[in-house]
């Protein structure tokens, strides 16, 4: 039952709150697999977002 879920870390990827509970938006880069999340309001302003692995930018 500890299937470890990515609670610690979910922080939006463009401005860093937390967006544990929130309404994020939460996928995967396309380039290495790493979980990104992003807030509802950076992804209303449709920032950019930046993979935090491998650097990875986009809309
Ligand atoms: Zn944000
Ligand atoms: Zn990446």
């Amino acid at each position: 039952m500890s299937q470890s879920e990515e609670e610690a870390a979910q922080q939006c990827v463009s401005c860093g709150i937390q967006v544990a509970g929130m309404n994020a938006a939460r996928f995967k880069c396309p380039e290495c697999g790493t979980n990104i999340s992003r807030c509802a309001k950076c992804r209303k302003q449709s920032n950019l977002y930046e993979c935090p692995d491998c650097g990875f930018r986009g809309p």
